[in-house]
């Protein structure tokens, strides 16, 4: 099976001031200058996205948002549309990334709405999944994750292709904490999840759909866990904050 176009993508969270992402731009572009092989994707908070829209046209980086909700109008206070999103030229989202769905008290349900309106908007979404450590060391993993990601098809449409979507294993204890998952254990996750969408939704689509890991990838490591056959990108939190460590990254994948 032909391997898919890598994917490097930053999740600032909640980090930058306006000024700060200006700068980061400015310092990353020429960094990625000339990279072909992979898909740059910066997911910025809300305040600094146009900015960054503005500041990466014209180049291939997709600015993004972390969060959205997926009615389009109306009563929804603090909270932000697919429309009002393409309005200010985002191409992409985060959704259901572990923050939202433990501190923000997301479901499944929610996630698979926000995934299946990103879709149909046109917004490519990267959806995340991920057990706790309590479930991975109770051999949990799997009825979690696996879950998560049938939960999404129940609210996808039948006919959307596999580059529509990407997903994110990101184990939970691995985020933000500096204890990456071994390379092996990446395998393993994206590998099931590969087999599961090709369960839900044939191999053509589970061939194209492009899985990311996170949890911890910097400069160090990124290149083990890019060699392995699911694994295609990653989504980075902590090591995507500077952008000299994020170009590394960025020129990691492009190399696989
Ligand atoms: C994340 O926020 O999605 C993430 C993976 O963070 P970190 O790279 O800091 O673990």
């Amino acid at each position: 099976m032909a391997r898919r176009r890598p994917m490097m993508a930053a999740n600032w969270k909640m980090n930058k001031l306006l000024g700060e992402a200006r700068e980061y731009v400015e310092q990353l572009l020429p960094r990625i200058e000339g990279v072909e092989g992979a898909d740059v994707a910066l997911f910025v908070p809300l305040t600094a996205l146009s900015e960054v829209v503005r500041l990466t046209e014209g180049t291939p980086v997709l600015a993004g948002a972390q969060n959205f909700y997926y009615k389009d109008s109306g009563a929804f206070t603090g909270e932000v549309s697919a429309p009002m999103l393409l309005d200010v030229g985002a191409g992409a989202v985060v959704v259901g990334h572990s923050e939202r769905r433990e501190i923000f008290g997301e479901t499944d349900e929610m996630v698979a709405r926000k995934a299946a309106r990103a879709v149909s908007a046109g917004l490519l979404p990267v959806v995340c999944i991920g057990e706790t450590k309590e479930e991975r060391d109770s051999g949990g993993m799997w009825e979690k994750v696996s879950g998560q990601v049938r939960a999404v098809f129940e609210h996808l449409d039948d006919d959307i292709s596999g580059e529509a979507i990407v997903f994110a294993y990101e184990p939970i204890w691995a985020i933000g904490t500096g204890d990456t998952a071994t390379p092996e254990d990446a395998q393993d996750a994206t590998g099931k999840v590969r087999g599961l969408l090709g369960e839900l939704r044939g191999e053509d689509f589970a061939g194209a759909v492009r899985i990311l890991y996170g949890g911890s990838v910097k400069p160090g490591n990124v290149e083990e866990i890019m060699a392995q056959e699911d694994v295609d990108g990653g989504l980075v939190g902590g090591a995507s904050l500077e952008a000299e460590s994020f170009a590394e990254l960025v020129n990691a994948a492009a190399n696989v």
